[in-house]
């Protein structure tokens, strides 16, 4: 008997930026720009913390993690995560899968997957086998297509 199931939704966008490093997913991917933002920009991670967050209605990542915090510059999105993760724990819930979906047109991401469902599979105390990351591009169209940016979303299951 499932007693008590909540699902989340996330959604984050983050514009390239020359010169900075490339996290997703908590891993660092080799390529010659970045992503801009206060943290390090995980854009997976967030898309990742804003569906935690949103499974239990507990607002979202810029109300938990404000812009305008000194705290929050250059932050590793794997602790932000973390915090989140600790709430939903708090609360008797676990996750019982994750489905994600990056949108980048370049790099091509298929070979750091593993170690991506590796690292969430780790934040989230589940196996990697439980962890879904897919990779797609925006086939040159839009922002994205014109390699300006990267976008995620995540879906998740918690159960308590
Ligand atoms: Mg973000």
């Amino acid at each position: 008997v499932i007693n008590d199931i909540r699902v989340g939704y996330g959604y984050d966008v983050h514009q390239f930026a020359e010169g900075r490093r490339l996290m997703l997913g908590g891993i660092e991917i080799p390529w010659h720009a970045g992503l801009l933002g206060h943290s390090d920009a995980d854009v997976l991670l967030h898309a990742i913390n804003d569906a935690l967050l949103g499974a239990l209605a507990l607002g979202d990542i810029g109300t938990h993690f404000p812009d305008t915090d000194e705290k929050w510059r250059g932050a590793d999105s794997t602790k932000l995560l973390n915090s989140s993760f600790d709430l939903i724990k708090r609360r008797g819930y676990r996750v019982q899968n994750l489905d994600a979906t990056v949108v980048a047109e370049r790099p091509k991401l298929k070979p750091f997957i593993p170690e991506m469902q590796d690292m969430i599979g780790r934040l989230l105390e589940i196996e990697p086998d439980r962890v879904s990351v897919k990779a797609t591009t925006s086939e040159k169209m839009g922002f994205i297509g014109r390699n300006e940016g990267i976008a995620a979303m995540a879906v998740i299951l918690l159960v308590k």
